[in-house]
Protein backbone atom coordinates (compact mmCIF):
# COMPACT_ATOMS: atom_id res chain seq x y z
CA UNK A 1 0.00 0.00 0.00
CA UNK A 2 0.97 3.34 -0.61
CA UNK A 3 2.63 5.94 1.66
CA UNK A 4 -0.31 7.92 3.50
CA UNK A 5 -0.01 11.23 2.44
CA UNK A 6 -0.61 14.06 5.36
CA UNK A 7 -3.88 15.31 5.51
CA UNK A 8 -3.21 18.81 5.19
CA UNK A 9 -1.29 18.61 2.07
CA UNK A 10 -3.78 16.32 0.83
CA UNK A 11 -6.31 19.54 1.03
CA UNK A 12 -3.59 21.93 0.20
CA UNK A 13 -4.03 23.70 3.29
CA UNK A 14 -1.96 25.14 6.12
CA UNK A 15 -1.58 23.57 9.31
CA UNK A 16 -3.22 26.10 10.89
CA UNK A 17 -5.98 26.64 8.24
CA UNK A 18 -9.40 27.51 9.99
CA UNK A 19 -12.44 25.24 9.45
CA UNK A 20 -13.81 27.27 6.68
CA UNK A 21 -10.83 27.25 5.05
CA UNK A 22 -10.92 23.72 5.41
CA UNK A 23 -14.42 23.21 4.06
CA UNK A 24 -13.86 25.37 1.03
CA UNK A 25 -10.83 23.48 -0.22
CA UNK A 26 -12.64 19.60 0.23
CA UNK A 27 -15.50 20.92 -1.62
CA UNK A 28 -13.60 22.11 -3.86
CA UNK A 29 -11.41 18.91 -4.31
CA UNK A 30 -14.80 17.26 -3.69
CA UNK A 31 -16.64 18.55 -7.16
CA UNK A 32 -13.26 18.15 -9.09
CA UNK A 33 -12.50 14.21 -8.37
CA UNK A 34 -16.52 13.42 -7.90
CA UNK A 35 -16.77 10.03 -9.84
CA UNK A 36 -19.58 11.52 -11.63
CA UNK A 37 -17.37 13.97 -13.35
CA UNK A 38 -14.77 11.24 -13.60
CA UNK A 39 -16.51 7.92 -14.47
CA UNK A 40 -14.05 5.10 -14.64
CA UNK A 41 -10.95 7.33 -13.62
CA UNK A 42 -9.64 5.12 -10.82
CA UNK A 43 -7.00 7.82 -10.03
CA UNK A 44 -9.61 10.27 -9.47
CA UNK A 45 -11.69 7.79 -7.06
CA UNK A 46 -9.06 7.42 -4.81
CA UNK A 47 -8.24 11.22 -4.85
CA UNK A 48 -11.80 12.07 -3.99
CA UNK A 49 -11.45 9.17 -1.16
CA UNK A 50 -8.66 10.35 0.38
CA UNK A 51 -9.39 14.05 0.25
CA UNK A 52 -13.28 12.69 1.78
CA UNK A 53 -10.93 11.00 4.53
CA UNK A 54 -8.74 14.03 5.32
CA UNK A 55 -11.51 15.68 5.59
CA UNK A 56 -13.35 13.45 7.96
CA UNK A 57 -11.01 14.13 10.54
CA UNK A 58 -9.65 18.04 9.70
CA UNK A 59 -13.62 18.63 10.28
CA UNK A 60 -13.60 17.48 13.86
CA UNK A 61 -11.86 19.56 16.45
CA UNK A 62 -11.12 16.53 18.36
CA UNK A 63 -9.93 14.38 15.31
CA UNK A 64 -7.99 16.77 14.15
CA UNK A 65 -6.14 17.81 17.90
CA UNK A 66 -5.45 13.82 17.59
CA UNK A 67 -3.94 14.13 14.55
CA UNK A 68 -2.13 16.66 14.91
CA UNK A 69 -0.57 15.86 17.98
CA UNK A 70 0.02 11.80 17.18
CA UNK A 71 -0.10 11.69 13.16
CA UNK A 72 -1.75 8.59 11.09
CA UNK A 73 -1.08 6.81 14.63
CA UNK A 74 -3.86 8.79 16.47
CA UNK A 75 -6.27 8.15 14.23
CA UNK A 76 -5.92 4.28 14.78
CA UNK A 77 -9.24 2.59 15.12
CA UNK A 78 -11.17 5.68 15.66
CA UNK A 79 -14.98 4.94 16.02
CA UNK A 80 -16.23 4.01 12.37
CA UNK A 81 -13.12 5.67 10.86
CA UNK A 82 -10.93 2.78 10.06
CA UNK A 83 -8.16 4.40 8.00
CA UNK A 84 -8.38 4.41 4.39
CA UNK A 85 -11.50 2.20 4.73
CA UNK A 86 -14.34 5.31 4.34
CA UNK A 87 -17.03 3.63 2.49
CA UNK A 88 -18.88 5.50 -0.19
CA UNK A 89 -22.14 6.34 1.65
CA UNK A 90 -20.14 7.74 4.45
CA UNK A 91 -18.31 10.31 1.68
CA UNK A 92 -21.92 10.93 0.29
CA UNK A 93 -23.64 11.51 3.46
CA UNK A 94 -20.68 14.00 4.26
CA UNK A 95 -21.64 15.59 0.57
CA UNK A 96 -25.08 16.22 2.21
CA UNK A 97 -23.35 18.38 4.89
CA UNK A 98 -21.74 20.78 2.17
CA UNK A 99 -24.40 20.96 -0.43
CA UNK A 100 -27.07 20.35 1.46
CA UNK A 101 -30.21 18.27 0.13
CA UNK A 102 -33.09 20.48 1.07
CA UNK A 103 -35.62 21.51 -1.34
CA UNK A 104 -35.64 20.71 -5.24
CA UNK A 105 -31.83 21.74 -5.05
CA UNK A 106 -30.66 17.91 -3.86
CA UNK A 107 -26.41 18.93 -3.86
CA UNK A 108 -25.33 14.74 -4.68
CA UNK A 109 -27.42 13.46 -2.26
CA UNK A 110 -29.79 10.93 -3.34
CA UNK A 111 -27.45 8.68 -4.40
CA UNK A 112 -28.72 4.73 -5.03
CA UNK A 113 -31.54 4.48 -2.96
CA UNK A 114 -33.12 0.93 -4.85
CA UNK A 115 -33.99 -0.55 -1.49
CA UNK A 116 -34.93 -3.99 -1.79
CA UNK A 117 -33.48 -6.20 0.68
CA UNK A 118 -35.66 -7.44 2.99
CA UNK A 119 -39.71 -8.36 3.35
CA UNK A 120 -42.06 -6.41 1.26
CA UNK A 121 -42.20 -5.93 -2.41
CA UNK A 122 -39.99 -4.27 -4.49
CA UNK A 123 -41.02 -1.90 -6.93
CA UNK A 124 -39.20 -1.09 -9.94
CA UNK A 125 -37.30 2.12 -9.95
CA UNK A 126 -36.50 4.09 -13.31
CA UNK A 127 -32.87 5.00 -13.71
CA UNK A 128 -31.46 8.86 -13.14
CA UNK A 129 -30.61 11.00 -16.20
CA UNK A 130 -27.47 13.12 -15.91
CA UNK A 131 -27.47 16.45 -17.70
CA UNK A 132 -25.00 18.76 -17.79
CA UNK A 133 -25.81 22.80 -18.43
CA UNK A 134 -23.50 25.51 -19.12
CA UNK A 135 -24.76 28.47 -17.86
CA UNK A 136 -23.84 32.48 -18.12
CA UNK A 137 -23.26 34.12 -15.07
CA UNK A 138 -26.31 36.59 -15.91
CA UNK A 139 -28.55 33.46 -15.95
CA UNK A 140 -26.50 32.40 -12.75
CA UNK A 141 -27.82 36.34 -11.26
CA UNK A 142 -31.58 35.85 -12.17
CA UNK A 143 -32.18 31.72 -12.13
CA UNK A 144 -33.48 30.34 -15.71
CA UNK A 145 -35.59 27.90 -16.86
CA UNK A 146 -33.81 25.44 -19.15
CA UNK A 147 -35.07 23.55 -21.55
CA UNK A 148 -34.02 19.77 -22.15
CA UNK A 149 -34.99 17.27 -25.28
CA UNK A 150 -34.47 13.89 -23.04
CA UNK A 151 -34.36 10.46 -24.41
CA UNK A 152 -35.60 8.47 -21.90
CA UNK A 153 -37.68 5.16 -21.12
CA UNK A 154 -41.51 6.42 -20.36
CA UNK A 155 -44.80 5.10 -19.16
CA UNK A 156 -45.72 2.71 -22.20
CA UNK A 157 -48.98 3.71 -23.91
CA UNK A 158 -50.57 0.41 -24.94
CA UNK A 159 -50.71 -1.28 -21.62
CA UNK A 160 -50.51 1.86 -19.57
CA UNK A 161 -47.30 1.00 -17.98
CA UNK A 162 -48.48 -2.35 -16.47
CA UNK A 163 -46.71 -4.49 -18.80
CA UNK A 164 -50.01 -6.94 -19.48
CA UNK A 165 -51.76 -7.08 -22.72
CA UNK A 166 -54.74 -7.89 -20.71
CA UNK A 167 -54.17 -5.98 -17.73
CA UNK A 168 -53.65 -8.80 -15.62
CA UNK A 169 -50.95 -9.88 -13.74
CA UNK A 170 -50.87 -13.54 -11.51
CA UNK A 171 -49.03 -13.98 -8.45
CA UNK A 172 -45.76 -15.19 -8.67
CA UNK A 173 -45.55 -18.97 -8.08
CA UNK A 174 -42.19 -19.23 -6.97
CA UNK A 175 -42.34 -17.25 -3.73
CA UNK A 176 -46.53 -17.15 -3.32
CA UNK A 177 -46.41 -13.14 -3.99
CA UNK A 178 -43.72 -12.56 -1.40
CA UNK A 179 -41.03 -11.54 -3.64
CA UNK A 180 -38.67 -13.40 -1.75
CA UNK A 181 -37.67 -16.72 -1.13
CA UNK A 182 -35.03 -19.08 0.79
CA UNK A 183 -31.79 -20.34 -0.03
CA UNK A 184 -30.35 -23.20 2.04
CA UNK A 185 -26.65 -22.68 2.59
CA UNK A 186 -23.78 -24.81 3.86
CA UNK A 187 -21.34 -22.34 5.87
CA UNK A 188 -18.89 -23.04 8.45
CA UNK A 189 -21.72 -21.94 11.19
CA UNK A 190 -23.64 -25.10 9.82
CA UNK A 191 -26.53 -25.08 7.30
CA UNK A 192 -28.10 -21.53 7.11
CA UNK A 193 -30.87 -19.75 5.48
CA UNK A 194 -30.59 -17.03 4.06
CA UNK A 195 -33.24 -14.64 2.25
CA UNK A 196 -33.48 -13.47 -1.68
CA UNK A 197 -35.10 -11.69 -3.79
CA UNK A 198 -37.52 -14.06 -5.62
CA UNK A 199 -35.70 -14.29 -9.03
CA UNK A 200 -39.09 -15.41 -11.34
CA UNK A 201 -40.50 -11.98 -10.29
CA UNK A 202 -37.48 -9.89 -9.32
CA UNK A 203 -39.07 -9.15 -5.90
CA UNK A 204 -42.41 -7.93 -7.02
CA UNK A 205 -44.66 -10.98 -5.93
CA UNK A 206 -46.57 -11.06 -9.88
CA UNK A 207 -46.01 -12.23 -13.15
CA UNK A 208 -47.66 -11.75 -16.40
CA UNK A 209 -48.73 -14.29 -18.42
CA UNK A 210 -49.85 -11.98 -21.14
CA UNK A 211 -47.27 -9.64 -21.72
CA UNK A 212 -48.02 -6.21 -23.34
CA UNK A 213 -46.76 -6.54 -27.40
CA UNK A 214 -45.53 -3.04 -27.50
CA UNK A 215 -43.43 -3.22 -24.26
CA UNK A 216 -42.51 -6.79 -23.74
CA UNK A 217 -44.08 -6.70 -20.58
CA UNK A 218 -41.36 -3.93 -19.56
CA UNK A 219 -44.45 -1.17 -19.28
CA UNK A 220 -42.14 0.99 -20.54
CA UNK A 221 -40.53 2.28 -23.80
CA UNK A 222 -37.96 4.42 -25.38
CA UNK A 223 -39.05 8.05 -25.90
CA UNK A 224 -38.49 11.47 -26.01
CA UNK A 225 -39.56 14.38 -24.12
CA UNK A 226 -39.24 17.99 -23.46
CA UNK A 227 -38.45 18.92 -19.35
CA UNK A 228 -38.15 22.10 -18.48
CA UNK A 229 -35.86 22.62 -15.68
CA UNK A 230 -35.66 25.96 -13.09
CA UNK A 231 -32.13 26.27 -11.68
CA UNK A 232 -32.25 28.39 -8.98
CA UNK A 233 -30.32 31.65 -8.54
CA UNK A 234 -26.90 31.93 -7.45
CA UNK A 235 -25.50 28.32 -8.32
CA UNK A 236 -21.96 27.31 -9.03
CA UNK A 237 -19.61 25.09 -10.99
CA UNK A 238 -19.84 21.45 -9.94
CA UNK A 239 -23.45 22.12 -7.82
CA UNK A 240 -26.11 19.56 -9.13
CA UNK A 241 -29.99 20.09 -9.04
CA UNK A 242 -31.78 16.96 -9.27
CA UNK A 243 -35.34 17.32 -10.78
CA UNK A 244 -37.20 14.46 -8.88
CA UNK A 245 -38.99 12.12 -11.11
CA UNK A 246 -38.40 13.38 -14.46
CA UNK A 247 -35.83 10.79 -15.15
CA UNK A 248 -36.62 7.04 -17.03
CA UNK A 249 -40.24 5.66 -15.94
CA UNK A 250 -39.79 2.67 -13.58
CA UNK A 251 -41.00 -0.41 -15.02
CA UNK A 252 -44.47 -1.76 -15.05
CA UNK A 253 -45.82 1.35 -13.39
CA UNK A 254 -42.37 1.44 -11.00
CA UNK A 255 -41.36 4.71 -9.04
CA UNK A 256 -39.51 7.28 -12.02
CA UNK A 257 -35.87 8.21 -11.72
CA UNK A 258 -34.56 11.59 -11.36
CA UNK A 259 -32.73 13.95 -13.45
CA UNK A 260 -29.38 15.44 -11.98
CA UNK A 261 -28.26 18.40 -13.85
CA UNK A 262 -24.69 19.43 -13.29
CA UNK A 263 -23.96 23.06 -13.37
CA UNK A 264 -21.14 24.48 -15.27
CA UNK A 265 -20.60 28.23 -15.33
CA UNK A 266 -19.46 30.07 -17.99
CA UNK A 267 -16.44 32.79 -16.86
CA UNK A 268 -17.55 36.20 -17.67
CA UNK A 269 -15.58 38.10 -20.00
CA UNK A 270 -15.18 41.59 -17.53
CA UNK A 271 -16.30 39.82 -13.62
CA UNK A 272 -14.54 37.34 -11.95
CA UNK A 273 -17.08 35.27 -9.64
CA UNK A 274 -15.37 34.57 -5.84
CA UNK A 275 -18.61 32.53 -4.10
CA UNK A 276 -21.08 35.21 -4.10
CA UNK A 277 -18.74 38.26 -4.58
CA UNK A 278 -17.84 39.53 -7.77
CA UNK A 279 -14.95 41.24 -8.64
CA UNK A 280 -14.03 44.13 -11.08
CA UNK A 281 -10.40 45.51 -12.30
CA UNK A 282 -10.43 49.03 -12.96
CA UNK A 283 -7.36 50.53 -14.36
CA UNK A 284 -7.77 54.53 -14.12
CA UNK A 285 -6.18 56.90 -16.24
CA UNK A 286 -3.36 59.09 -14.56
CA UNK A 287 -5.13 62.33 -14.45
CA UNK A 288 -8.38 60.59 -13.18
CA UNK A 289 -6.64 59.19 -10.68
CA UNK A 290 -4.87 62.28 -9.56
CA UNK A 291 -7.71 64.49 -10.27
CA UNK A 292 -10.98 62.68 -9.37
CA UNK A 293 -13.80 62.17 -11.78
CA UNK A 294 -16.00 59.25 -12.74
CA UNK A 295 -15.40 55.73 -14.15
CA UNK A 296 -17.39 52.84 -15.50
CA UNK A 297 -17.96 49.65 -14.02
CA UNK A 298 -19.75 46.54 -15.58
CA UNK A 299 -22.43 45.05 -13.36
CA UNK A 300 -24.21 41.62 -13.66
CA UNK A 301 -27.12 43.94 -14.83
CA UNK A 302 -25.26 46.60 -17.09
CA UNK A 303 -22.87 49.40 -16.58
CA UNK A 304 -23.08 51.51 -13.30
CA UNK A 305 -20.84 54.85 -12.54
CA UNK A 306 -18.49 55.02 -9.88
CA UNK A 307 -17.49 58.63 -8.34
CA UNK A 308 -13.47 58.69 -8.40
CA UNK A 309 -12.24 60.73 -5.36
CA UNK A 310 -8.96 62.80 -5.74
CA UNK A 311 -5.74 61.17 -5.37
CA UNK A 312 -6.97 57.65 -5.37
CA UNK A 313 -4.04 55.39 -5.14
CA UNK A 314 -3.74 52.55 -7.04
CA UNK A 315 -4.36 48.98 -4.55
CA UNK A 316 -7.61 50.92 -3.35
CA UNK A 317 -10.43 48.55 -3.11
CA UNK A 318 -13.89 49.65 -3.34
CA UNK A 319 -17.39 47.84 -2.63
CA UNK A 320 -20.37 48.37 -4.11
CA UNK A 321 -23.25 46.60 -1.96
CA UNK A 322 -25.45 44.25 -3.46
CA UNK A 323 -24.23 44.30 -7.09
CA UNK A 324 -22.64 40.30 -6.59
CA UNK A 325 -24.74 37.21 -6.98
CA UNK A 326 -27.12 35.88 -4.79
CA UNK A 327 -26.92 33.29 -2.02
CA UNK A 328 -28.48 30.07 -3.65
CA UNK A 329 -31.88 29.64 -1.66
CA UNK A 330 -31.64 28.01 1.53
CA UNK A 331 -27.63 27.92 1.64
CA UNK A 332 -27.26 31.62 3.15
CA UNK A 333 -29.14 35.45 1.81
CA UNK A 334 -28.76 38.42 0.53
CA UNK A 335 -26.51 39.12 -2.63
CA UNK A 336 -22.51 39.50 -2.35
CA UNK A 337 -20.87 42.49 -3.35
CA UNK A 338 -19.51 43.77 -6.66
CA UNK A 339 -15.61 44.51 -5.27
CA UNK A 340 -13.63 46.83 -7.37
CA UNK A 341 -9.57 46.81 -7.58
CA UNK A 342 -8.02 49.48 -8.42
CA UNK A 343 -4.89 49.92 -10.48
CA UNK A 344 -3.46 53.41 -12.22
CA UNK A 345 -2.17 53.15 -16.04
CA UNK A 346 0.77 54.48 -16.43
CA UNK A 347 1.61 56.05 -19.86
CA UNK A 348 4.08 54.33 -22.05
CA UNK A 349 4.52 56.63 -24.56
CA UNK A 350 4.00 60.43 -24.75
CA UNK A 351 3.99 63.22 -27.16
CA UNK A 352 6.19 66.40 -26.92
CA UNK A 353 3.89 68.63 -24.72
CA UNK A 354 2.98 65.58 -22.16
CA UNK A 355 6.36 64.88 -22.11
CA UNK A 356 7.18 68.69 -21.35
CA UNK A 357 4.08 68.85 -18.35
CA UNK A 358 5.49 65.57 -16.39
CA UNK A 359 9.50 67.15 -16.82
CA UNK A 360 8.29 70.33 -15.39
CA UNK A 361 5.88 68.54 -12.50
CA UNK A 362 8.99 66.64 -11.55
CA UNK A 363 10.44 69.20 -9.84
CA UNK A 364 7.19 69.89 -7.02
CA UNK A 365 7.42 68.49 -4.18
CA UNK A 366 3.47 67.17 -4.16
CA UNK A 367 4.49 64.36 -6.72
CA UNK A 368 6.88 62.53 -3.75
CA UNK A 369 5.34 60.65 -1.13
CA UNK A 370 5.74 61.02 2.62
CA UNK A 371 7.43 58.95 4.45
CA UNK A 372 4.00 57.21 6.86
CA UNK A 373 2.00 57.44 2.84
CA UNK A 374 5.09 55.17 1.46
CA UNK A 375 5.00 52.77 4.34
CA UNK A 376 1.14 52.48 3.94
CA UNK A 377 1.01 52.03 0.07
CA UNK A 378 3.52 48.79 0.17
CA UNK A 379 1.96 47.39 3.51
CA UNK A 380 -1.78 47.28 1.27
CA UNK A 381 0.17 45.44 -1.65
CA UNK A 382 1.72 43.40 0.89
CA UNK A 383 -1.73 42.31 2.11
CA UNK A 384 -2.79 41.54 -1.73
CA UNK A 385 -0.44 39.34 -2.73
CA UNK A 386 -0.03 37.13 0.80
ZN1 LIG B 1 -41.62 -14.47 -7.17
ZN1 LIG C 1 -46.95 -2.06 -22.87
Amino acid sequence: MAEKRDYYEVLGVSKNASDAEIKAAYKKMAIKYHPDRNPGDKEAEEKFKEAAEAYDVLRDPQKRQQYDQFGFAGMGGQGGFGGASMNMDDIFSMFGDIFGGRGGFGGFGGFGGFGGGGGGHTTYKGADLRLKVRLTLEEVATGVTKKFKVRKNVTCSACNGTGSADGKKETCSQCKGSGSVYKTINSMFGRMQTQTTCPSCNGTGSVIKNKCPKCGGEGVVNGEEIIEIAIPAGVDDGMVVTASGKGHAGKQNGVPGDIQVFIEVEPHKELIRNGQNLEYNLLLDVPTAVLGGSAEVPTIDGKVKIKIEPGTQPGKIMRLRGKGLPAVSGYGYGYGDLIVNIGVYVPRTLSKEENEMFERMRGSENMRPKAEEKESFFKRFKKIFE
